[in-house]
């Protein structure tokens, strides 16, 4: 089976190894030359778990190479998997003008049967656009070609991507042909081997099932942030809260952490989308608004406990501990790490970050931030800090040596992002400690 990949970003690199993996032969195109230059030497542009490995392999094997051109790659091909990016338009709705370029160069030169499917998260009713762009290039060629559309939305987690992919909880397939249903069939039986299943639908739903399940997930995500805001004000302890409600079968315990907000490439966007979706059709999404609002204003929770703590926060030095939205990942989009540089800033603090992964990222978006100065560790980092804000929990901020934290620190308010940290040992030797919604 031969597949083509259009957009080689997060989603379409790791579909594309993965799909190499289990022995298909695949092409991942991309219109940025500098990246398909560089994975062409196996340099991933991309910072993701087993995916470096497994592109060199795959790429040694013969059955993944990379290329410039769609139109190039589209012989002999079965499925051409759409995973361009579709990041949000000026009015929060999604910007779909490469996934409609990728369809009218599709229209332009396919010669046979050929199955699009489109992995982007886009609203409901795109996949019926690219079937249109495409018919619309075809009739301007005076072609009549027989091809299928398809939605195969990605649940791919970033920073766990490579085995996401390849143990995945479910598959959700949207068709409208047997032809088509029978292709993903044959594509994705390795990844149903161990039992997990593919979900067929039709188009429509599929589409709507990615965007249920972030804005979902975004929910419970804001829940507990707000839940957490009140447990600060009325002495209780979230993480009982947490373990209480989650241990109810029908609640479930997964994605009930509270922290500084949601962030990422995906959450934010798609929440915005989904709730533009809506008003299109006339309805108010009454919850996923408040859902996106509660979460602006977390971002910034951090900012505001400082505040409480020191009003005044003139030449304070603040430290940071981790700037990507979450561990495993230098993707920096919409992270709150870009609220809070920007925040203490704004007030006139000196600001000392470290990140494992992400710092070239935070420059390369921030490049004329005042007063920041990039640290070569978590311990560097630290010194001369009148608070450190713990704001991802990469590994290797879990068990620091708070002596040498300690030692390093001018004044001791530990503000703890994640809720990773023993508040009572650390209150012990000393610190001001605060979670978010653990004191
Ligand atoms: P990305 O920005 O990392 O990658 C998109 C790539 O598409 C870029 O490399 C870009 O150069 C390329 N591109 C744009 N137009 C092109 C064209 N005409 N031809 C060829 N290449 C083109 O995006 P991503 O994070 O991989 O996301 C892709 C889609 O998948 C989005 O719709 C996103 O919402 C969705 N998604 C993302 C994730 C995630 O965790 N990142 C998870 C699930 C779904």
């Amino acid at each position: 089976m031969k597949v083509a990949i259009v957009g080689t970003g997060y989603v379409g690199l790791v579909t594309g190894t993965c799909f190499a993996e289990m022995g298909v032969d695949v092409t991942c195109i991309d219109v940025n030359k500098e990246k398909i230059n560089n994975l062409k030497k196996g340099i991933s542009p991309i910072y993701e778990p087993g995916l470096d490995e497994l592109i060199v392999k795959n790429m040694a094997k013969g059955r993944l190479s990379f290329s410039t051109s769609l139109a190039d790659n589209l012989e002999n091909t079965d499925i051409v998997f759409s995973a361009v990016g579709t990041p949000p338009d000026e009015d929060g709705s999604a910007d779909l003008q490469y996934v409609l370029e990728v369809a009218r160069t599709i229209g332009q030169n396919i010669n046979h049967y050929i199955l699009v499917v489109t992995k982007s998260t886009v609203p409901v009713g795109t996949a019926q656009k690219v079937k249109n762009a495409i018919n619309v290039e075809l009739e301007k060629l005076g072609k009549n070609i027989e091809f299928d559309i398809a939605s195969n939305p990605e649940f791919l987690k970033e920073g766990n991507a490579v085995k996401d992919f390849l143990f995945p909880d479910r598959i959700v397939v949207g068709i409208e042909s047997q032809k088509a249903q029978e292709l993903m069939a044959k594509l994705y039986k390795p990844f149903t081997l161990n039992g997990h299943n593919v979900i067929y639908m039709d188009v429509p739903s599929a589409e709507m099932t990615k965007y249920a399940a972030n804005a979902m997930l975004a929910t419970r995500i804001s829940f507990m942030n707000e839940i957490a805001n009140l447990c600060d004000k009325v002495g209780a302890n979230v993480s009982n809260v947490r373990k209480g409600i989650g241990s109810d079968t029908r609640i479930g315990s997964k994605f009930l952490y509270s922290g500084i907000g949601y962030g990422g490439s995906c959450f934010p966007k798609d929440v915005k989308a989904l709730f533009r979706t809506a008003e299109e059709n006339g309805i108010e999404l009454k919850v996923v608004k408040a859902v996106e609002q509660a979460n602006e204003e977390q971002k910034l929770i951090l900012y505001s406990k400082m505040k409480a703590i020191c009003p005044d926060l003139k030449n304070k030095t603040i430290a940071f501990w981790g700037l990507s939205f979450k561990p495993e990942t230098d993707d920096m989009r919409e992270a709150p790490s870009l609220y809070l540089l920007k925040a203490f800033s704004s007030a006139g603090c000196k600001i000392r970050v470290y990140d494992p992964i992400a710092m070239e990222e935070t420059k390369r978006r921030l490049p004329d931030l005042q007063n920041v100065t990039y640290c070569k560790d978590e311990y560097e980092v630290t010194q001369g800090a009148d608070a450190l804000l713990l704001l991802t929990e990469w590994k290797e901020f879990r068990l620091p040596d708070w002596k040498r934290v300690k030692e390093n620190m001018k004044e001791l308010v530990l503000l703890d992002g994640r809720n990773i940290y023993d508040g009572n040992e650390l209150k012990a030797m000393g610190f001001h400690y605060e979670g978010i919604g653990i004191r």
